[in-house]
């Protein structure tokens, strides 16, 4: 695209989409200096763009400095130097903004909240493309959406934003948004809540009175953001998202159980019915959703026991949906018997386990491991049977031998990856490994 031609940008950063912006850059004309501190990231513009240091430039003239979400703004000295020479510091998602009157006619829907934007994107692309919409997504999920291959004319693309995206993008007006939810998470690089609320909200901000919005409204901060869009907008083009319409076909939807995924859902319905999508459609597209590995994933049924990968709950916001997601089946005798074999804990993000408390009476039994497991054992400690396991198989083995049939044995553990683990996806998939082996049955990959 000729937008950028004769422009001059340095970019930061080039991993995925860092990467990607400079390509799209170099291959519209215009000027790149580029970095990375490692070495063999730069080494793949070596020749085709000047390789230096932003930090050391003098940025007199430049268009903007295009920064991977990797790099922290609250402390990054890149921030103040930018603001020295009052050039704009953006991310890959404001370069595609800027490239869109060059692209054919499109729409653009963006996705953001604490928990849930993987899940939401994902299903309105399967929604989308099984009503025979075009769609591509990209943001925070798959591709950089600055490395995948245009639209035709009339498709729509799905974009998951997390806060630091949102925090490099002023000028993206996505003709549908969502805010799913917001609680408190990476507060390591906001200077408060209200900040990382404020960042989030922008996503709305940009755009105009006339666009659509749709809200998950289940707290306090969402449903604020959701009354001040209301107020500057047309109506009925800022709605809450109608949980109750679809709740009663939710049992025929696998990969969307639990009272998180029918927010999730319910937020994709109405985005894709602002795109024109008839209401049954969609319905029969949230039956046929496989869903994402790692977020409330079945990995096997062994014994009529439920073995459920949910290693991308880092927080505990998201692991209290899980554990309401399995309420007590009635027993023989009339009473109820708990049924989660929860396993919990990891490196600690947040003091506590929050709003997980109020779905105790869900759990059989909680196995503690990782950096948080004396803690959470502590704080289990006469609420439920706990199990102290330090390691994931461990944690794994007892709740393979306690578990009876119609109970599920859920890895949910409210902690980032980091003590223990590469990330969520290595955790995820360790809990298959062992799974497997412990059902004597091969191990399903994604
Ligand atoms: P994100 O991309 O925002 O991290 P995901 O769809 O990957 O969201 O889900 C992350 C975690 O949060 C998973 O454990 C999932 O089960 C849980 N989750 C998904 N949707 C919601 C929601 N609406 N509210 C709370 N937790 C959710």
């Amino acid at each position: 695209s000729p937008a950028f031609s004769g422009k001059r940008f340095a970019v930061l950063g080039l991993a995925r989409s860092g990467l990607a912006a400079a390509e799209t850059l170099l291959a519209s004309g215009a000027e790149v200096v580029a970095w990375d501190r490692q070495d063999v990231a730069r080494e793949k513009l070596a020749g085709r763009a000047r390789l230096a240091d932003p930090l050391e430039l003098d940025l007199t003239g430049f268009d903007g400095i295009v920064a991977s979400p990797g790099v922290p703004l609250n402390t990054h000295p890149i921030a103040e130097r930018a603001r020295r020479f009052g050039v704009p510091v953006i991310g890959d998602i404001e370069l595609f903004a800027q490239a869109r009157a060059a692209l054919a006619p499109h729409k653009v829907i963006g996705i953001t909240g604490t928990n849930g934007k993987s899940t939401t994107t994902a299903l309105v692309h399967h929604i989308l493309e099984s009503a025979g919409i075009p769609a591509r997504m990209g943001g925070n999920i798959g591709l950089p959406i600055l490395a995948q291959e245009p639209l035709p004319q009339g498709g729509t693309y799905v974009l998951e934003l997390s806060s630091y995206q949102i925090d490099l993008t002023r000028s993206l007006a996505c003709e549908a948004a969502a805010l799913i939810n917001i609680t408190p998470d990476h507060l390591d690089r906001y200077d408060d809540f209200a900040a990382y609320a404020a960042s989030k909200a922008r996503l709305l901000a940009m755009q105009t009175p006339d666009q659509f919005a749709v809200f998950g409204c289940a707290d306090a901060p969402t449903e604020a953001v959701c009354a001040a869009e209301r107020a500057r907008r047309a109506a009925g083009r800022a709605i809450c998202a109608d949980r109750a319409g679809l709740a009663e076909r939710q049992a025929e939807w696998p990969a969307l159980q639990g009272p998180h995924n029918l927010e999730n859902a319910a937020v994709a319905a109405a985005l894709c019915a602002e795109l024109g999508v008839d209401r049954d459609e969609i319905r029969a597209a949230m039956a046929s959703f496989r869903g994402l590995p790692h977020r409330m994933e079945v990995v096997a049924e062994h014994r009529g026991v439920l073995f459920v990968n949910d290693s991308k709950a880092t927080n505990q916001a998201s692991t209290a949906p899980a554990l309401a997601a399995y309420p007590p089946e009635p027993g023989a005798a009339g009473g109820a018997r708990p049924r989660v074999h929860w396993i919990v804990g990891g490196l600690p993000k947040e003091d506590g386990l929050g709003e997980c408390e109020a779905h105790l009476g869900n759990v059989a039994a909680a196995y503690t491991i990782g950096e948080a497991g004396p803690r959470f054992a502590e704080l289990l400690s006469g609420q439920v049977r706990v199990e102290r396991a330090e390691l994931m198989c461990q944690a794994l083995r007892l709740a393979y031998a306690a578990a009876r049939p119609g109970d599920v044995v859920l890895l949910s553990p409210a902690c980032a990856s980091f003590d223990q683990f590469r990330d969520y996806e290595k955790r995820g998939e360790y809990f298959r490994e062992i799974v497997a082996m412990l059902i004597g049955e091969p191990a399903r990959p994604d």
